[in-house]
């Protein structure tokens, strides 16, 4: 079995990480949170086998090159159904954070065809990662965990290194933020490295230590 190679985008005005997973024996790759239609990534993904789209949350910061990425490599978006009402909401959040930077093919929303549940398993060529359901940030957070050694967690914006996701956003719950964290992250292998949707990487063991909530 090989091991997973992630390359990471930051993209768009909020500085998201957008990763690619990729198998390198088969170059099937998933990716994670298209921020931004951006060329550089485009570029990329022609070289690989691009085979799914998987979004961590449904805030717009990590969605904007969702639809054009899915539309142009005929793949599908993937998600957990409890964001699907946040991702659709897309044009309103837009509104709201990005103001003049609308452009009209940001409305024409691609819906997510794949809806993910606790425990669900997603191939990425012949290495396979386990969704985990991660509510607070916003409903229907989640991650998705490759075991290994070290592990490597994608998780959006529940946890960051030094500190957690806000809770003032539709649907953010900070004591359901909370117990995502220290019951489905902080039980996980402490060299796990944490990969967020901004910001550097981390390891469960080093937040652990910074936990002060
Ligand atoms: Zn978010
Ligand atoms: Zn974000």
């Amino acid at each position: 079995m090989s091991t997973l190679k992630v390359e990471t985008f930051v993209l768009g005005p909020f500085q998201t990480n957008s990763y690619l997973l990729i198998d390198p024996a088969t170059s099937e790759t998933v990716i994670v949170d298209p921020a931004a239609d951006d060329q550089r990534m485009i570029k990329r993904l022609e070289g690989l086998k691009p085979k799914m789209i998987v979004q961590t949350h449904g805030h717009v910061d990590h969605c904007v090159g969702s639809s054009s990425l899915a539309r142009r490599f005929g793949i599908p978006i993937a998600m957990h159904e409890l964001d699907v009402p946040l991702y659709k909401s897309i044009p309103q959040q837009i509104q709201a954070f990005m103001g003049g930077a609308v452009r009209p093919e940001m409305f024409d929303l691609v819906t997510p065809e794949i809806l993910l549940n606790e425990g669900d398993e997603i191939a990425v060529g012949s290495i396979t990662a386990k969704v985990i359901h991660l509510p607070g940030h916003s409903p229907g957070g989640i991650a998705l965990y490759f075991q290994g050694d070290p592990g490597k967690l994608f998780c959006g914006d529940t946890l960051f290194a030094d500190g957690v996701g806000r809770t003032d956003l539709w649907g953010g719950s900070w004591p359901t933020l909370l117990s995502s964290i220290r019951n489905k992250i902080f039980t996980l292998p402490g060299q796990t490295v944490v990969y967020s949707g901004h910001g550097p990487d981390t390891t469960v063991a080093r937040e652990i230590k910074c936990f002060a909530y």
